[in-house]
């Protein structure tokens, strides 16, 4: 009764005809699990994944905590692609040690739907590695960093900040491959946000809109003034802040492709390898036009030239250079880059050049309007009472979007817990998110700000800091 589809194969699927027969003998004895829990599974294995959910969550109301039937649930939320509420439903057993390994294969998926490369891989391993005959050869290929190369080790250990991060996973196997050519984790992703998901920034919004949007949307207009679309965009600002979120929001808006490179992508011990991979994932994203292409912890790949020790990672901030500035005019026509980083003081000034990041744009931690409304975004899928999003904005100071995500999610999984154990639906409350509130620390906003201020407090001469100079001499 595997829930994989690459193990449909081996399961009997019933006919239409036989389907009919099993929901007909489910709605006649609509307390029978054993009945409820196969249609569940049958209409899994055919795709009718609106009515598996809803059987699987029937089913669920019988028998409460049932790992089968979550991990069906969680399935036929993964093939809808609504990876979030997969990753709530199987929390509850995630966080318990010995879960049952296909859910670790479950959440992997719905991870990399996220954009969660990482976390992603460890979970599938971790599963893997205790049960591989879950194992899904095509997610395996997704995930996995590219095999060793052959070229010799360096010689000399790499600056501690650019050494390639550890694999959280043992050796690759043969399943592991990436495709020739591929770059080793980077991979397109079509963007269903859009700025209506993006709370507040909208001085941010409307800077995007002008800079990546309207050359696209009206490209008549820019060339008959002769400009061109092209030049990146770096967002900056405390973590958990949104920059990540905006910058898929921006490639949804779009209706362009979104390539997230994460640091882990590109950074390679070996000699040589960083640089191929960072070719790599310009290609991928020159082959998939329109195409927002977003480098999160972009100051550990740009970092000022002079702070390196190693040659060879001069030479990648090198190689960042000549293919933002492409080989030919129309090299990177279509690709529009954005970064990220927590960081914008290291970043090397030929970064910010015309035509490469030459805009900065600052994502700040959001006030208490900002707040309200982030948390309506966050909780408008769920089931509701009255709710008073002020109150929560109002506790919450300090807060980024990160920490009140974080906020809603623990709500949600007393909610759920309660719903189970009640047999129907509770609404979220007010009260609830308050709850929540009181349990959670903020990330370290203020610690930022206070980084930032030693940093730009005396180094505003280009006035390139001058969106973040209130919020260094405000309140925080
Ligand atoms: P950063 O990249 O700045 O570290 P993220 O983009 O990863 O932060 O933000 C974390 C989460 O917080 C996002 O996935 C999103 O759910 C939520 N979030 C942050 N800012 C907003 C916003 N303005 N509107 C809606 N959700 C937000």
């Amino acid at each position: 009764m595997g829930v994989h589809p690459a193990k449909e194969g081996t399961r009997p699927v019933l006919d239409d005809a036989g389907l009919q027969a099993l929901r007909e003998a489910a709605r006649l004895s609509p307390d029978n699990l054993p009945l409820r829990r196969h249609l569940a599974e049958q209409l899994l294995a055919k795709g009718y994944l609106a009515d598996a959910e809803g059987e699987f969550r029937a089913a669920l109301l019988l028998a409460p905590k049932d790992p089968d039937i979550t991990a069906g649930l969680a399935e036929s939320f993964v093939r809808q692609s609504a990876y979030g509420a997969a990753l709530s439903s199987l929390e509850p057993f995630l966080a318990t040690p010995g879960y049952p390994p296909r859910m670790g294969v479950i959440a992997a998926r719905a991870l990399l739907g996220e954009g969660e490369t990482g976390r992603a891989a460890h979970r599938y391993h971790e599963a893997v590695s205790r049960d591989p005959s879950v194992a899904d050869p095509e997610l395996a290929a997704r995930l996995m960093p590219p095999p060793p190369p052959q070229a010799p080790a360096p010689t000399a250990p790499p600056h501690p900040a650019y050494a390639a991060p550890t694999p959280a996973y043992a050796a690759p196997t043969a399943a592991y491959a990436t495709p020739a050519g591929a770059p080793p984790g980077a991979e397109v992703e079509k963007s269903k946000l859009s700025f209506a998901d993006v709370a507040g920034m909208e001085a941010v919004k409307e800077s995007l809109r002008v800079k990546l949007l309207l050359p696209v949307q009206q490209p008549e207009l820019f060339a008959a003034y002769g400009k061109r679309a092209g030049g990146g965009v770096l967002l900056y600002g405390p973590p958990g802040a949104g920059k990540t979120h905006l910058a898929r929001a921006a490639a949804g808006e779009l209706g362009a492709a979104f390539v997230n490179v994460g640091l882990s992508d590109i950074l390679d011990m070996y000699v040589g390898s960083s640089e191929r991979n960072l070719r790599a994932t310009f290609d991928l994203a020159r082959r998939n036009r329109p195409c927002v292409l977003f480098f999160d912890e972009v100051d550990a790949l740009a970092a000022r030239r002079s702070d390196m020790r190693q040659a060879h990672t001069r030479q990648l901030v090198n190689q960042f250079l000549a293919e933002l500035d492409g080989v030919d005019q129309s090299a990177n026509e279509g690709v529009l880059v954005l970064a990220a980083t927590n960081a914008p003081w290291y970043i090397d000034v030929a970064f910010r050049r015309p035509g490469r990041f030459d805009q900065l744009v600052f994502v700040p931690p959001p006030d208490a309007a900002a707040r309200a409304a982030i948390l309506r975004i966050l909780c408008r899928d769920k089931p509701l009472a009255e709710m008073d999003y002020d109150a929560v904005a109002r506790v919450t100071d300090h807060f980024v979007g990160a920490d009140l995500k974080g906020l809603v999610d623990r709500a949600v999984e007393v909610k759920l817990h309660q719903s189970i154990s009640a047999g129907h639906p509770i609404p979220m409350t007010t009260n609830d998110l308050l709850a929540a509130a009181q349990g959670t620390r903020p990330t370290a906003v203020r610690e930022w700000l206070g980084t930032a201020r030693n940093y730009v407090l005396h180094a505003n001469e280009s006035g390139a800091w001058d969106e973040l100079m209130p919020w260094i001499k405000g309140k925080w």
